[in-house]
């Protein structure tokens, strides 16, 4: 914006404008550019029951992780790259899965209050509220993952540039 003429103090101008440059994409090969596609309920059936499993969502044979919630770099049956775009992809399961786990809580915290009203078993629930709402989101954190995982390659199918030929060690 610039003043009116009889306003404009030459010395208090606004700076001139720099353009800005748009940032930087994620290196080609590293992102995944599969089309959107909606899954049949057999498809679904068959994914969920991979990822209860903890089993990689492409073939239903490797195993997503390793030690207890560690997402291997690729599937060793089939070389399916688990990481699909970013190093963060996986972040978006651990706030999902806190919300999830926590909301859980609260449901089964509402659930034992309503049932066993009004003698409501106060001791019990305060020392094992906190150690739930501790608990829950570790627990789940593994199955979090994968079906993250999971529910995007039902969505996004595996593209062939996904795969690679599996490194045995
Ligand atoms: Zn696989």
């Amino acid at each position: 914006m610039r003043y009116p003429p009889e306003l404009q103090d030459p010395d208090r101008q606004p700076p001139p404008r720099t353009p800005v440059t748009p940032p930087a994409m994620p290196a080609a090969g590293a992102t995944t550019e599969s089309a959107l596609a909606f899954p049949s309920f057999r498809q679904l059936f068959t994914l969920m029951g991979r990822a209860l499993r903890l089993r990689c969502p492409h073939c239903g044979l490797g195993s997503v992780l390793r030690g207890y919630a560690t997402v291997n770099d690729r599937c060793t049956h089939c070389g399916f790259r688990f990481t699909r775009s970013s190093d963060s992809y996986f972040s978006g399961a651990m706030l999902t899965n806190l919300a999830v786990a926590e909301g859980l809580f609260a449901v089964i915290f509402a659930t034992v209050l309503v049932v066993s009203w009004p003698n409501v078993p106060w001791d019990t629930l305060t020392w094992l509220m906190p150690l739930g709402v501790a608990l829950a989101p570790i627990i789940l954190l593994p199955f979090a993952k994968v079906a993250w995982l999971t529910f995007d390659v039902a969505f996004r199918p595996v593209t062939p540039d996904e795969i690679e030929a599996p490194t045995r060690t």
